[in-house]
């Protein structure tokens, strides 16, 4: 198949790379890297209609996707079913409630995604050593995609990582390092000794194609519904690559004439023990302050300083959206509400949107007749 991919070019400064070569940040600026398409001649030859024979996998929009076909590694990344909240609903006044169920996906969480999408361009791009700093989540996926390639995985994450992903790294054979610190902490251990180890860093957004990954939950998301998107997305963000990859991938389907401008407002959801975005919302910063003791039972939120902090900003602002911060106290009775209501299993960071509901209820920021999706971003785990 066909690649349309045309180069590689910085979210800041605009600088353009070329893809054939590994890349992680702008050279110039030190930020995030995207992906951009040939997506004129797009606009010209793909058609919705072209994507009714293929198989329900976030696969089926290669043209958008940065891999020829011979390379990609796959778990079977089923497309992630759009539920009906309805007795959730009813109980909140708000009759158009849905659940994006990222659960379903290889290893419980939406990680697989980015991890499928960055290990096949590792493995296309001849990459032989990877390495990431994770809280957890993003540790698992890399470990089994990378296990799936062949290619070893160096991971570094906090000593209190849920057990869950440490013995998962542990059971694919990834080289585990623990942490006495935060995500942020591994992440400096990775940057000081990758060029020694000759190690790739797929940490989140200091690597361009695991966003890529992650805007499909958009891309899924627009075509359940017929091509036209939600009033709201509320989004439970930790780096934010889900805001800034589905902000991305909606701009594209525009682009190519599938969507028109609307798009969901976007609500950012952070625990309160760690919440740098709202911080910087709520004072109109362009950019946010790293946070200080970051402390939250939902680990994949638990980071206190995201390199995309701009891009996620810029898509709430932009999108009319707002950030918003809840306790852990809020998240633990969440994850209640949604299992009895719905039958839907959650992870904290999961749960944490449905905390939010009510409050934006009440404040006002979301109206009773809106469509509204929340996005379960992985399964419950012991
Ligand atoms: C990583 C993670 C998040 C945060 O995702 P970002 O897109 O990086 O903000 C949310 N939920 C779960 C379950 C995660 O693993």
């Amino acid at each position: 198949m066909k690649n349309y991919l045309r180069h590689l070019e910085c979210s800041s400064c605009n600088e353009v790379y070329p893809y054939e070569i590994p890349q992680n940040v702008c050279h110039s600026c030190g930020k995030p890297l995207f992906a951009r398409y040939t997506l004129g001649q797009l606009a010209d030859t793909w058609r919705p209609e072209h994507l009714q024979s293929r198989p329900p996998s976030l696969w089926r929009y290669r043209e958008l996707l940065p891999v020829c076909d011979d390379n990609i590694v796959s778990l079977g990344e089923t497309m992630t079913p759009l539920i009906h909240a309805k007795k959730l609903g009813d109980q909140l006044g708000l009759p158009k409630l849905w659940i994006k169920d990222e659960s379903r996906l290889p290893t419980g969480s939406f990680k697989a995604r980015g991890l499928a999408m960055a290990v096949s361009k590792a493995k296309e791009l001849g990459i032989s050593k990877l390495a990431i700093p994770s809280a957890g989540n993003a540790a698992t996926a890399l470990s089994v995609y990378a296990a799936c390639a062949g290619i070893p995985a160096h991971i570094f994450m906090p000593t209190d990582t849920p057990a869950f992903n440490r013995e998962t790294c542990r059971l694919s054979g990834a080289n585990v390092t623990l942490i006495d610190g935060l995500i942020t902490d591994a992440g400096k251990i990775v940057a000081e000794r990758k060029t020694d180890e000759g190690w790739f860093n797929v940490s989140t957004l200091k690597e361009p194609y695991r966003v890529e990954g992650k805007k499909t939950m958009g891309f899924e998301l627009a075509e359940q519904l017929g091509w036209k998107l939600p009033d709201v997305i509320i989004y439970p963000t930790g780096g934010g690559t889900g805001i800034v990859g589905m902000w991305k991938g909606f701009a594209e389907l525009e682009a190519i004439g599938w969507i028109g401008k609307k798009r969901p407002r976007f609500i950012a959801v952070q625990a309160t023990g760690c919440a740098p975005i709202v911080k910087a919302w709520e004072e109109e910063k362009p950019a946010a302050e790293p946070w200080q003791d970051a402390q939250t039972i939902a680990s994949g939120l638990r980071v206190p300083q995201a390199i995309g902090d701009f891009l996620i900003l810029d898509a709430i602002r932009k999108s009319n959206g707002a950030a918003v911060a809840v306790t852990d106290n809020a998240i633990g009775q969440a994850m209640q509400l949604l299992p009895t209501a719905e039958g839907i299993l959650t992870c904290p960071e999961g749960a944490a949107t449905v905390a939010a509901l009510k409050p934006l209820i009440a404040n006002g920021i979301i109206k009773p007749t809106e469509q509204v999706v929340l996005f379960n971003t992985g399964g419950y785990q012991a």
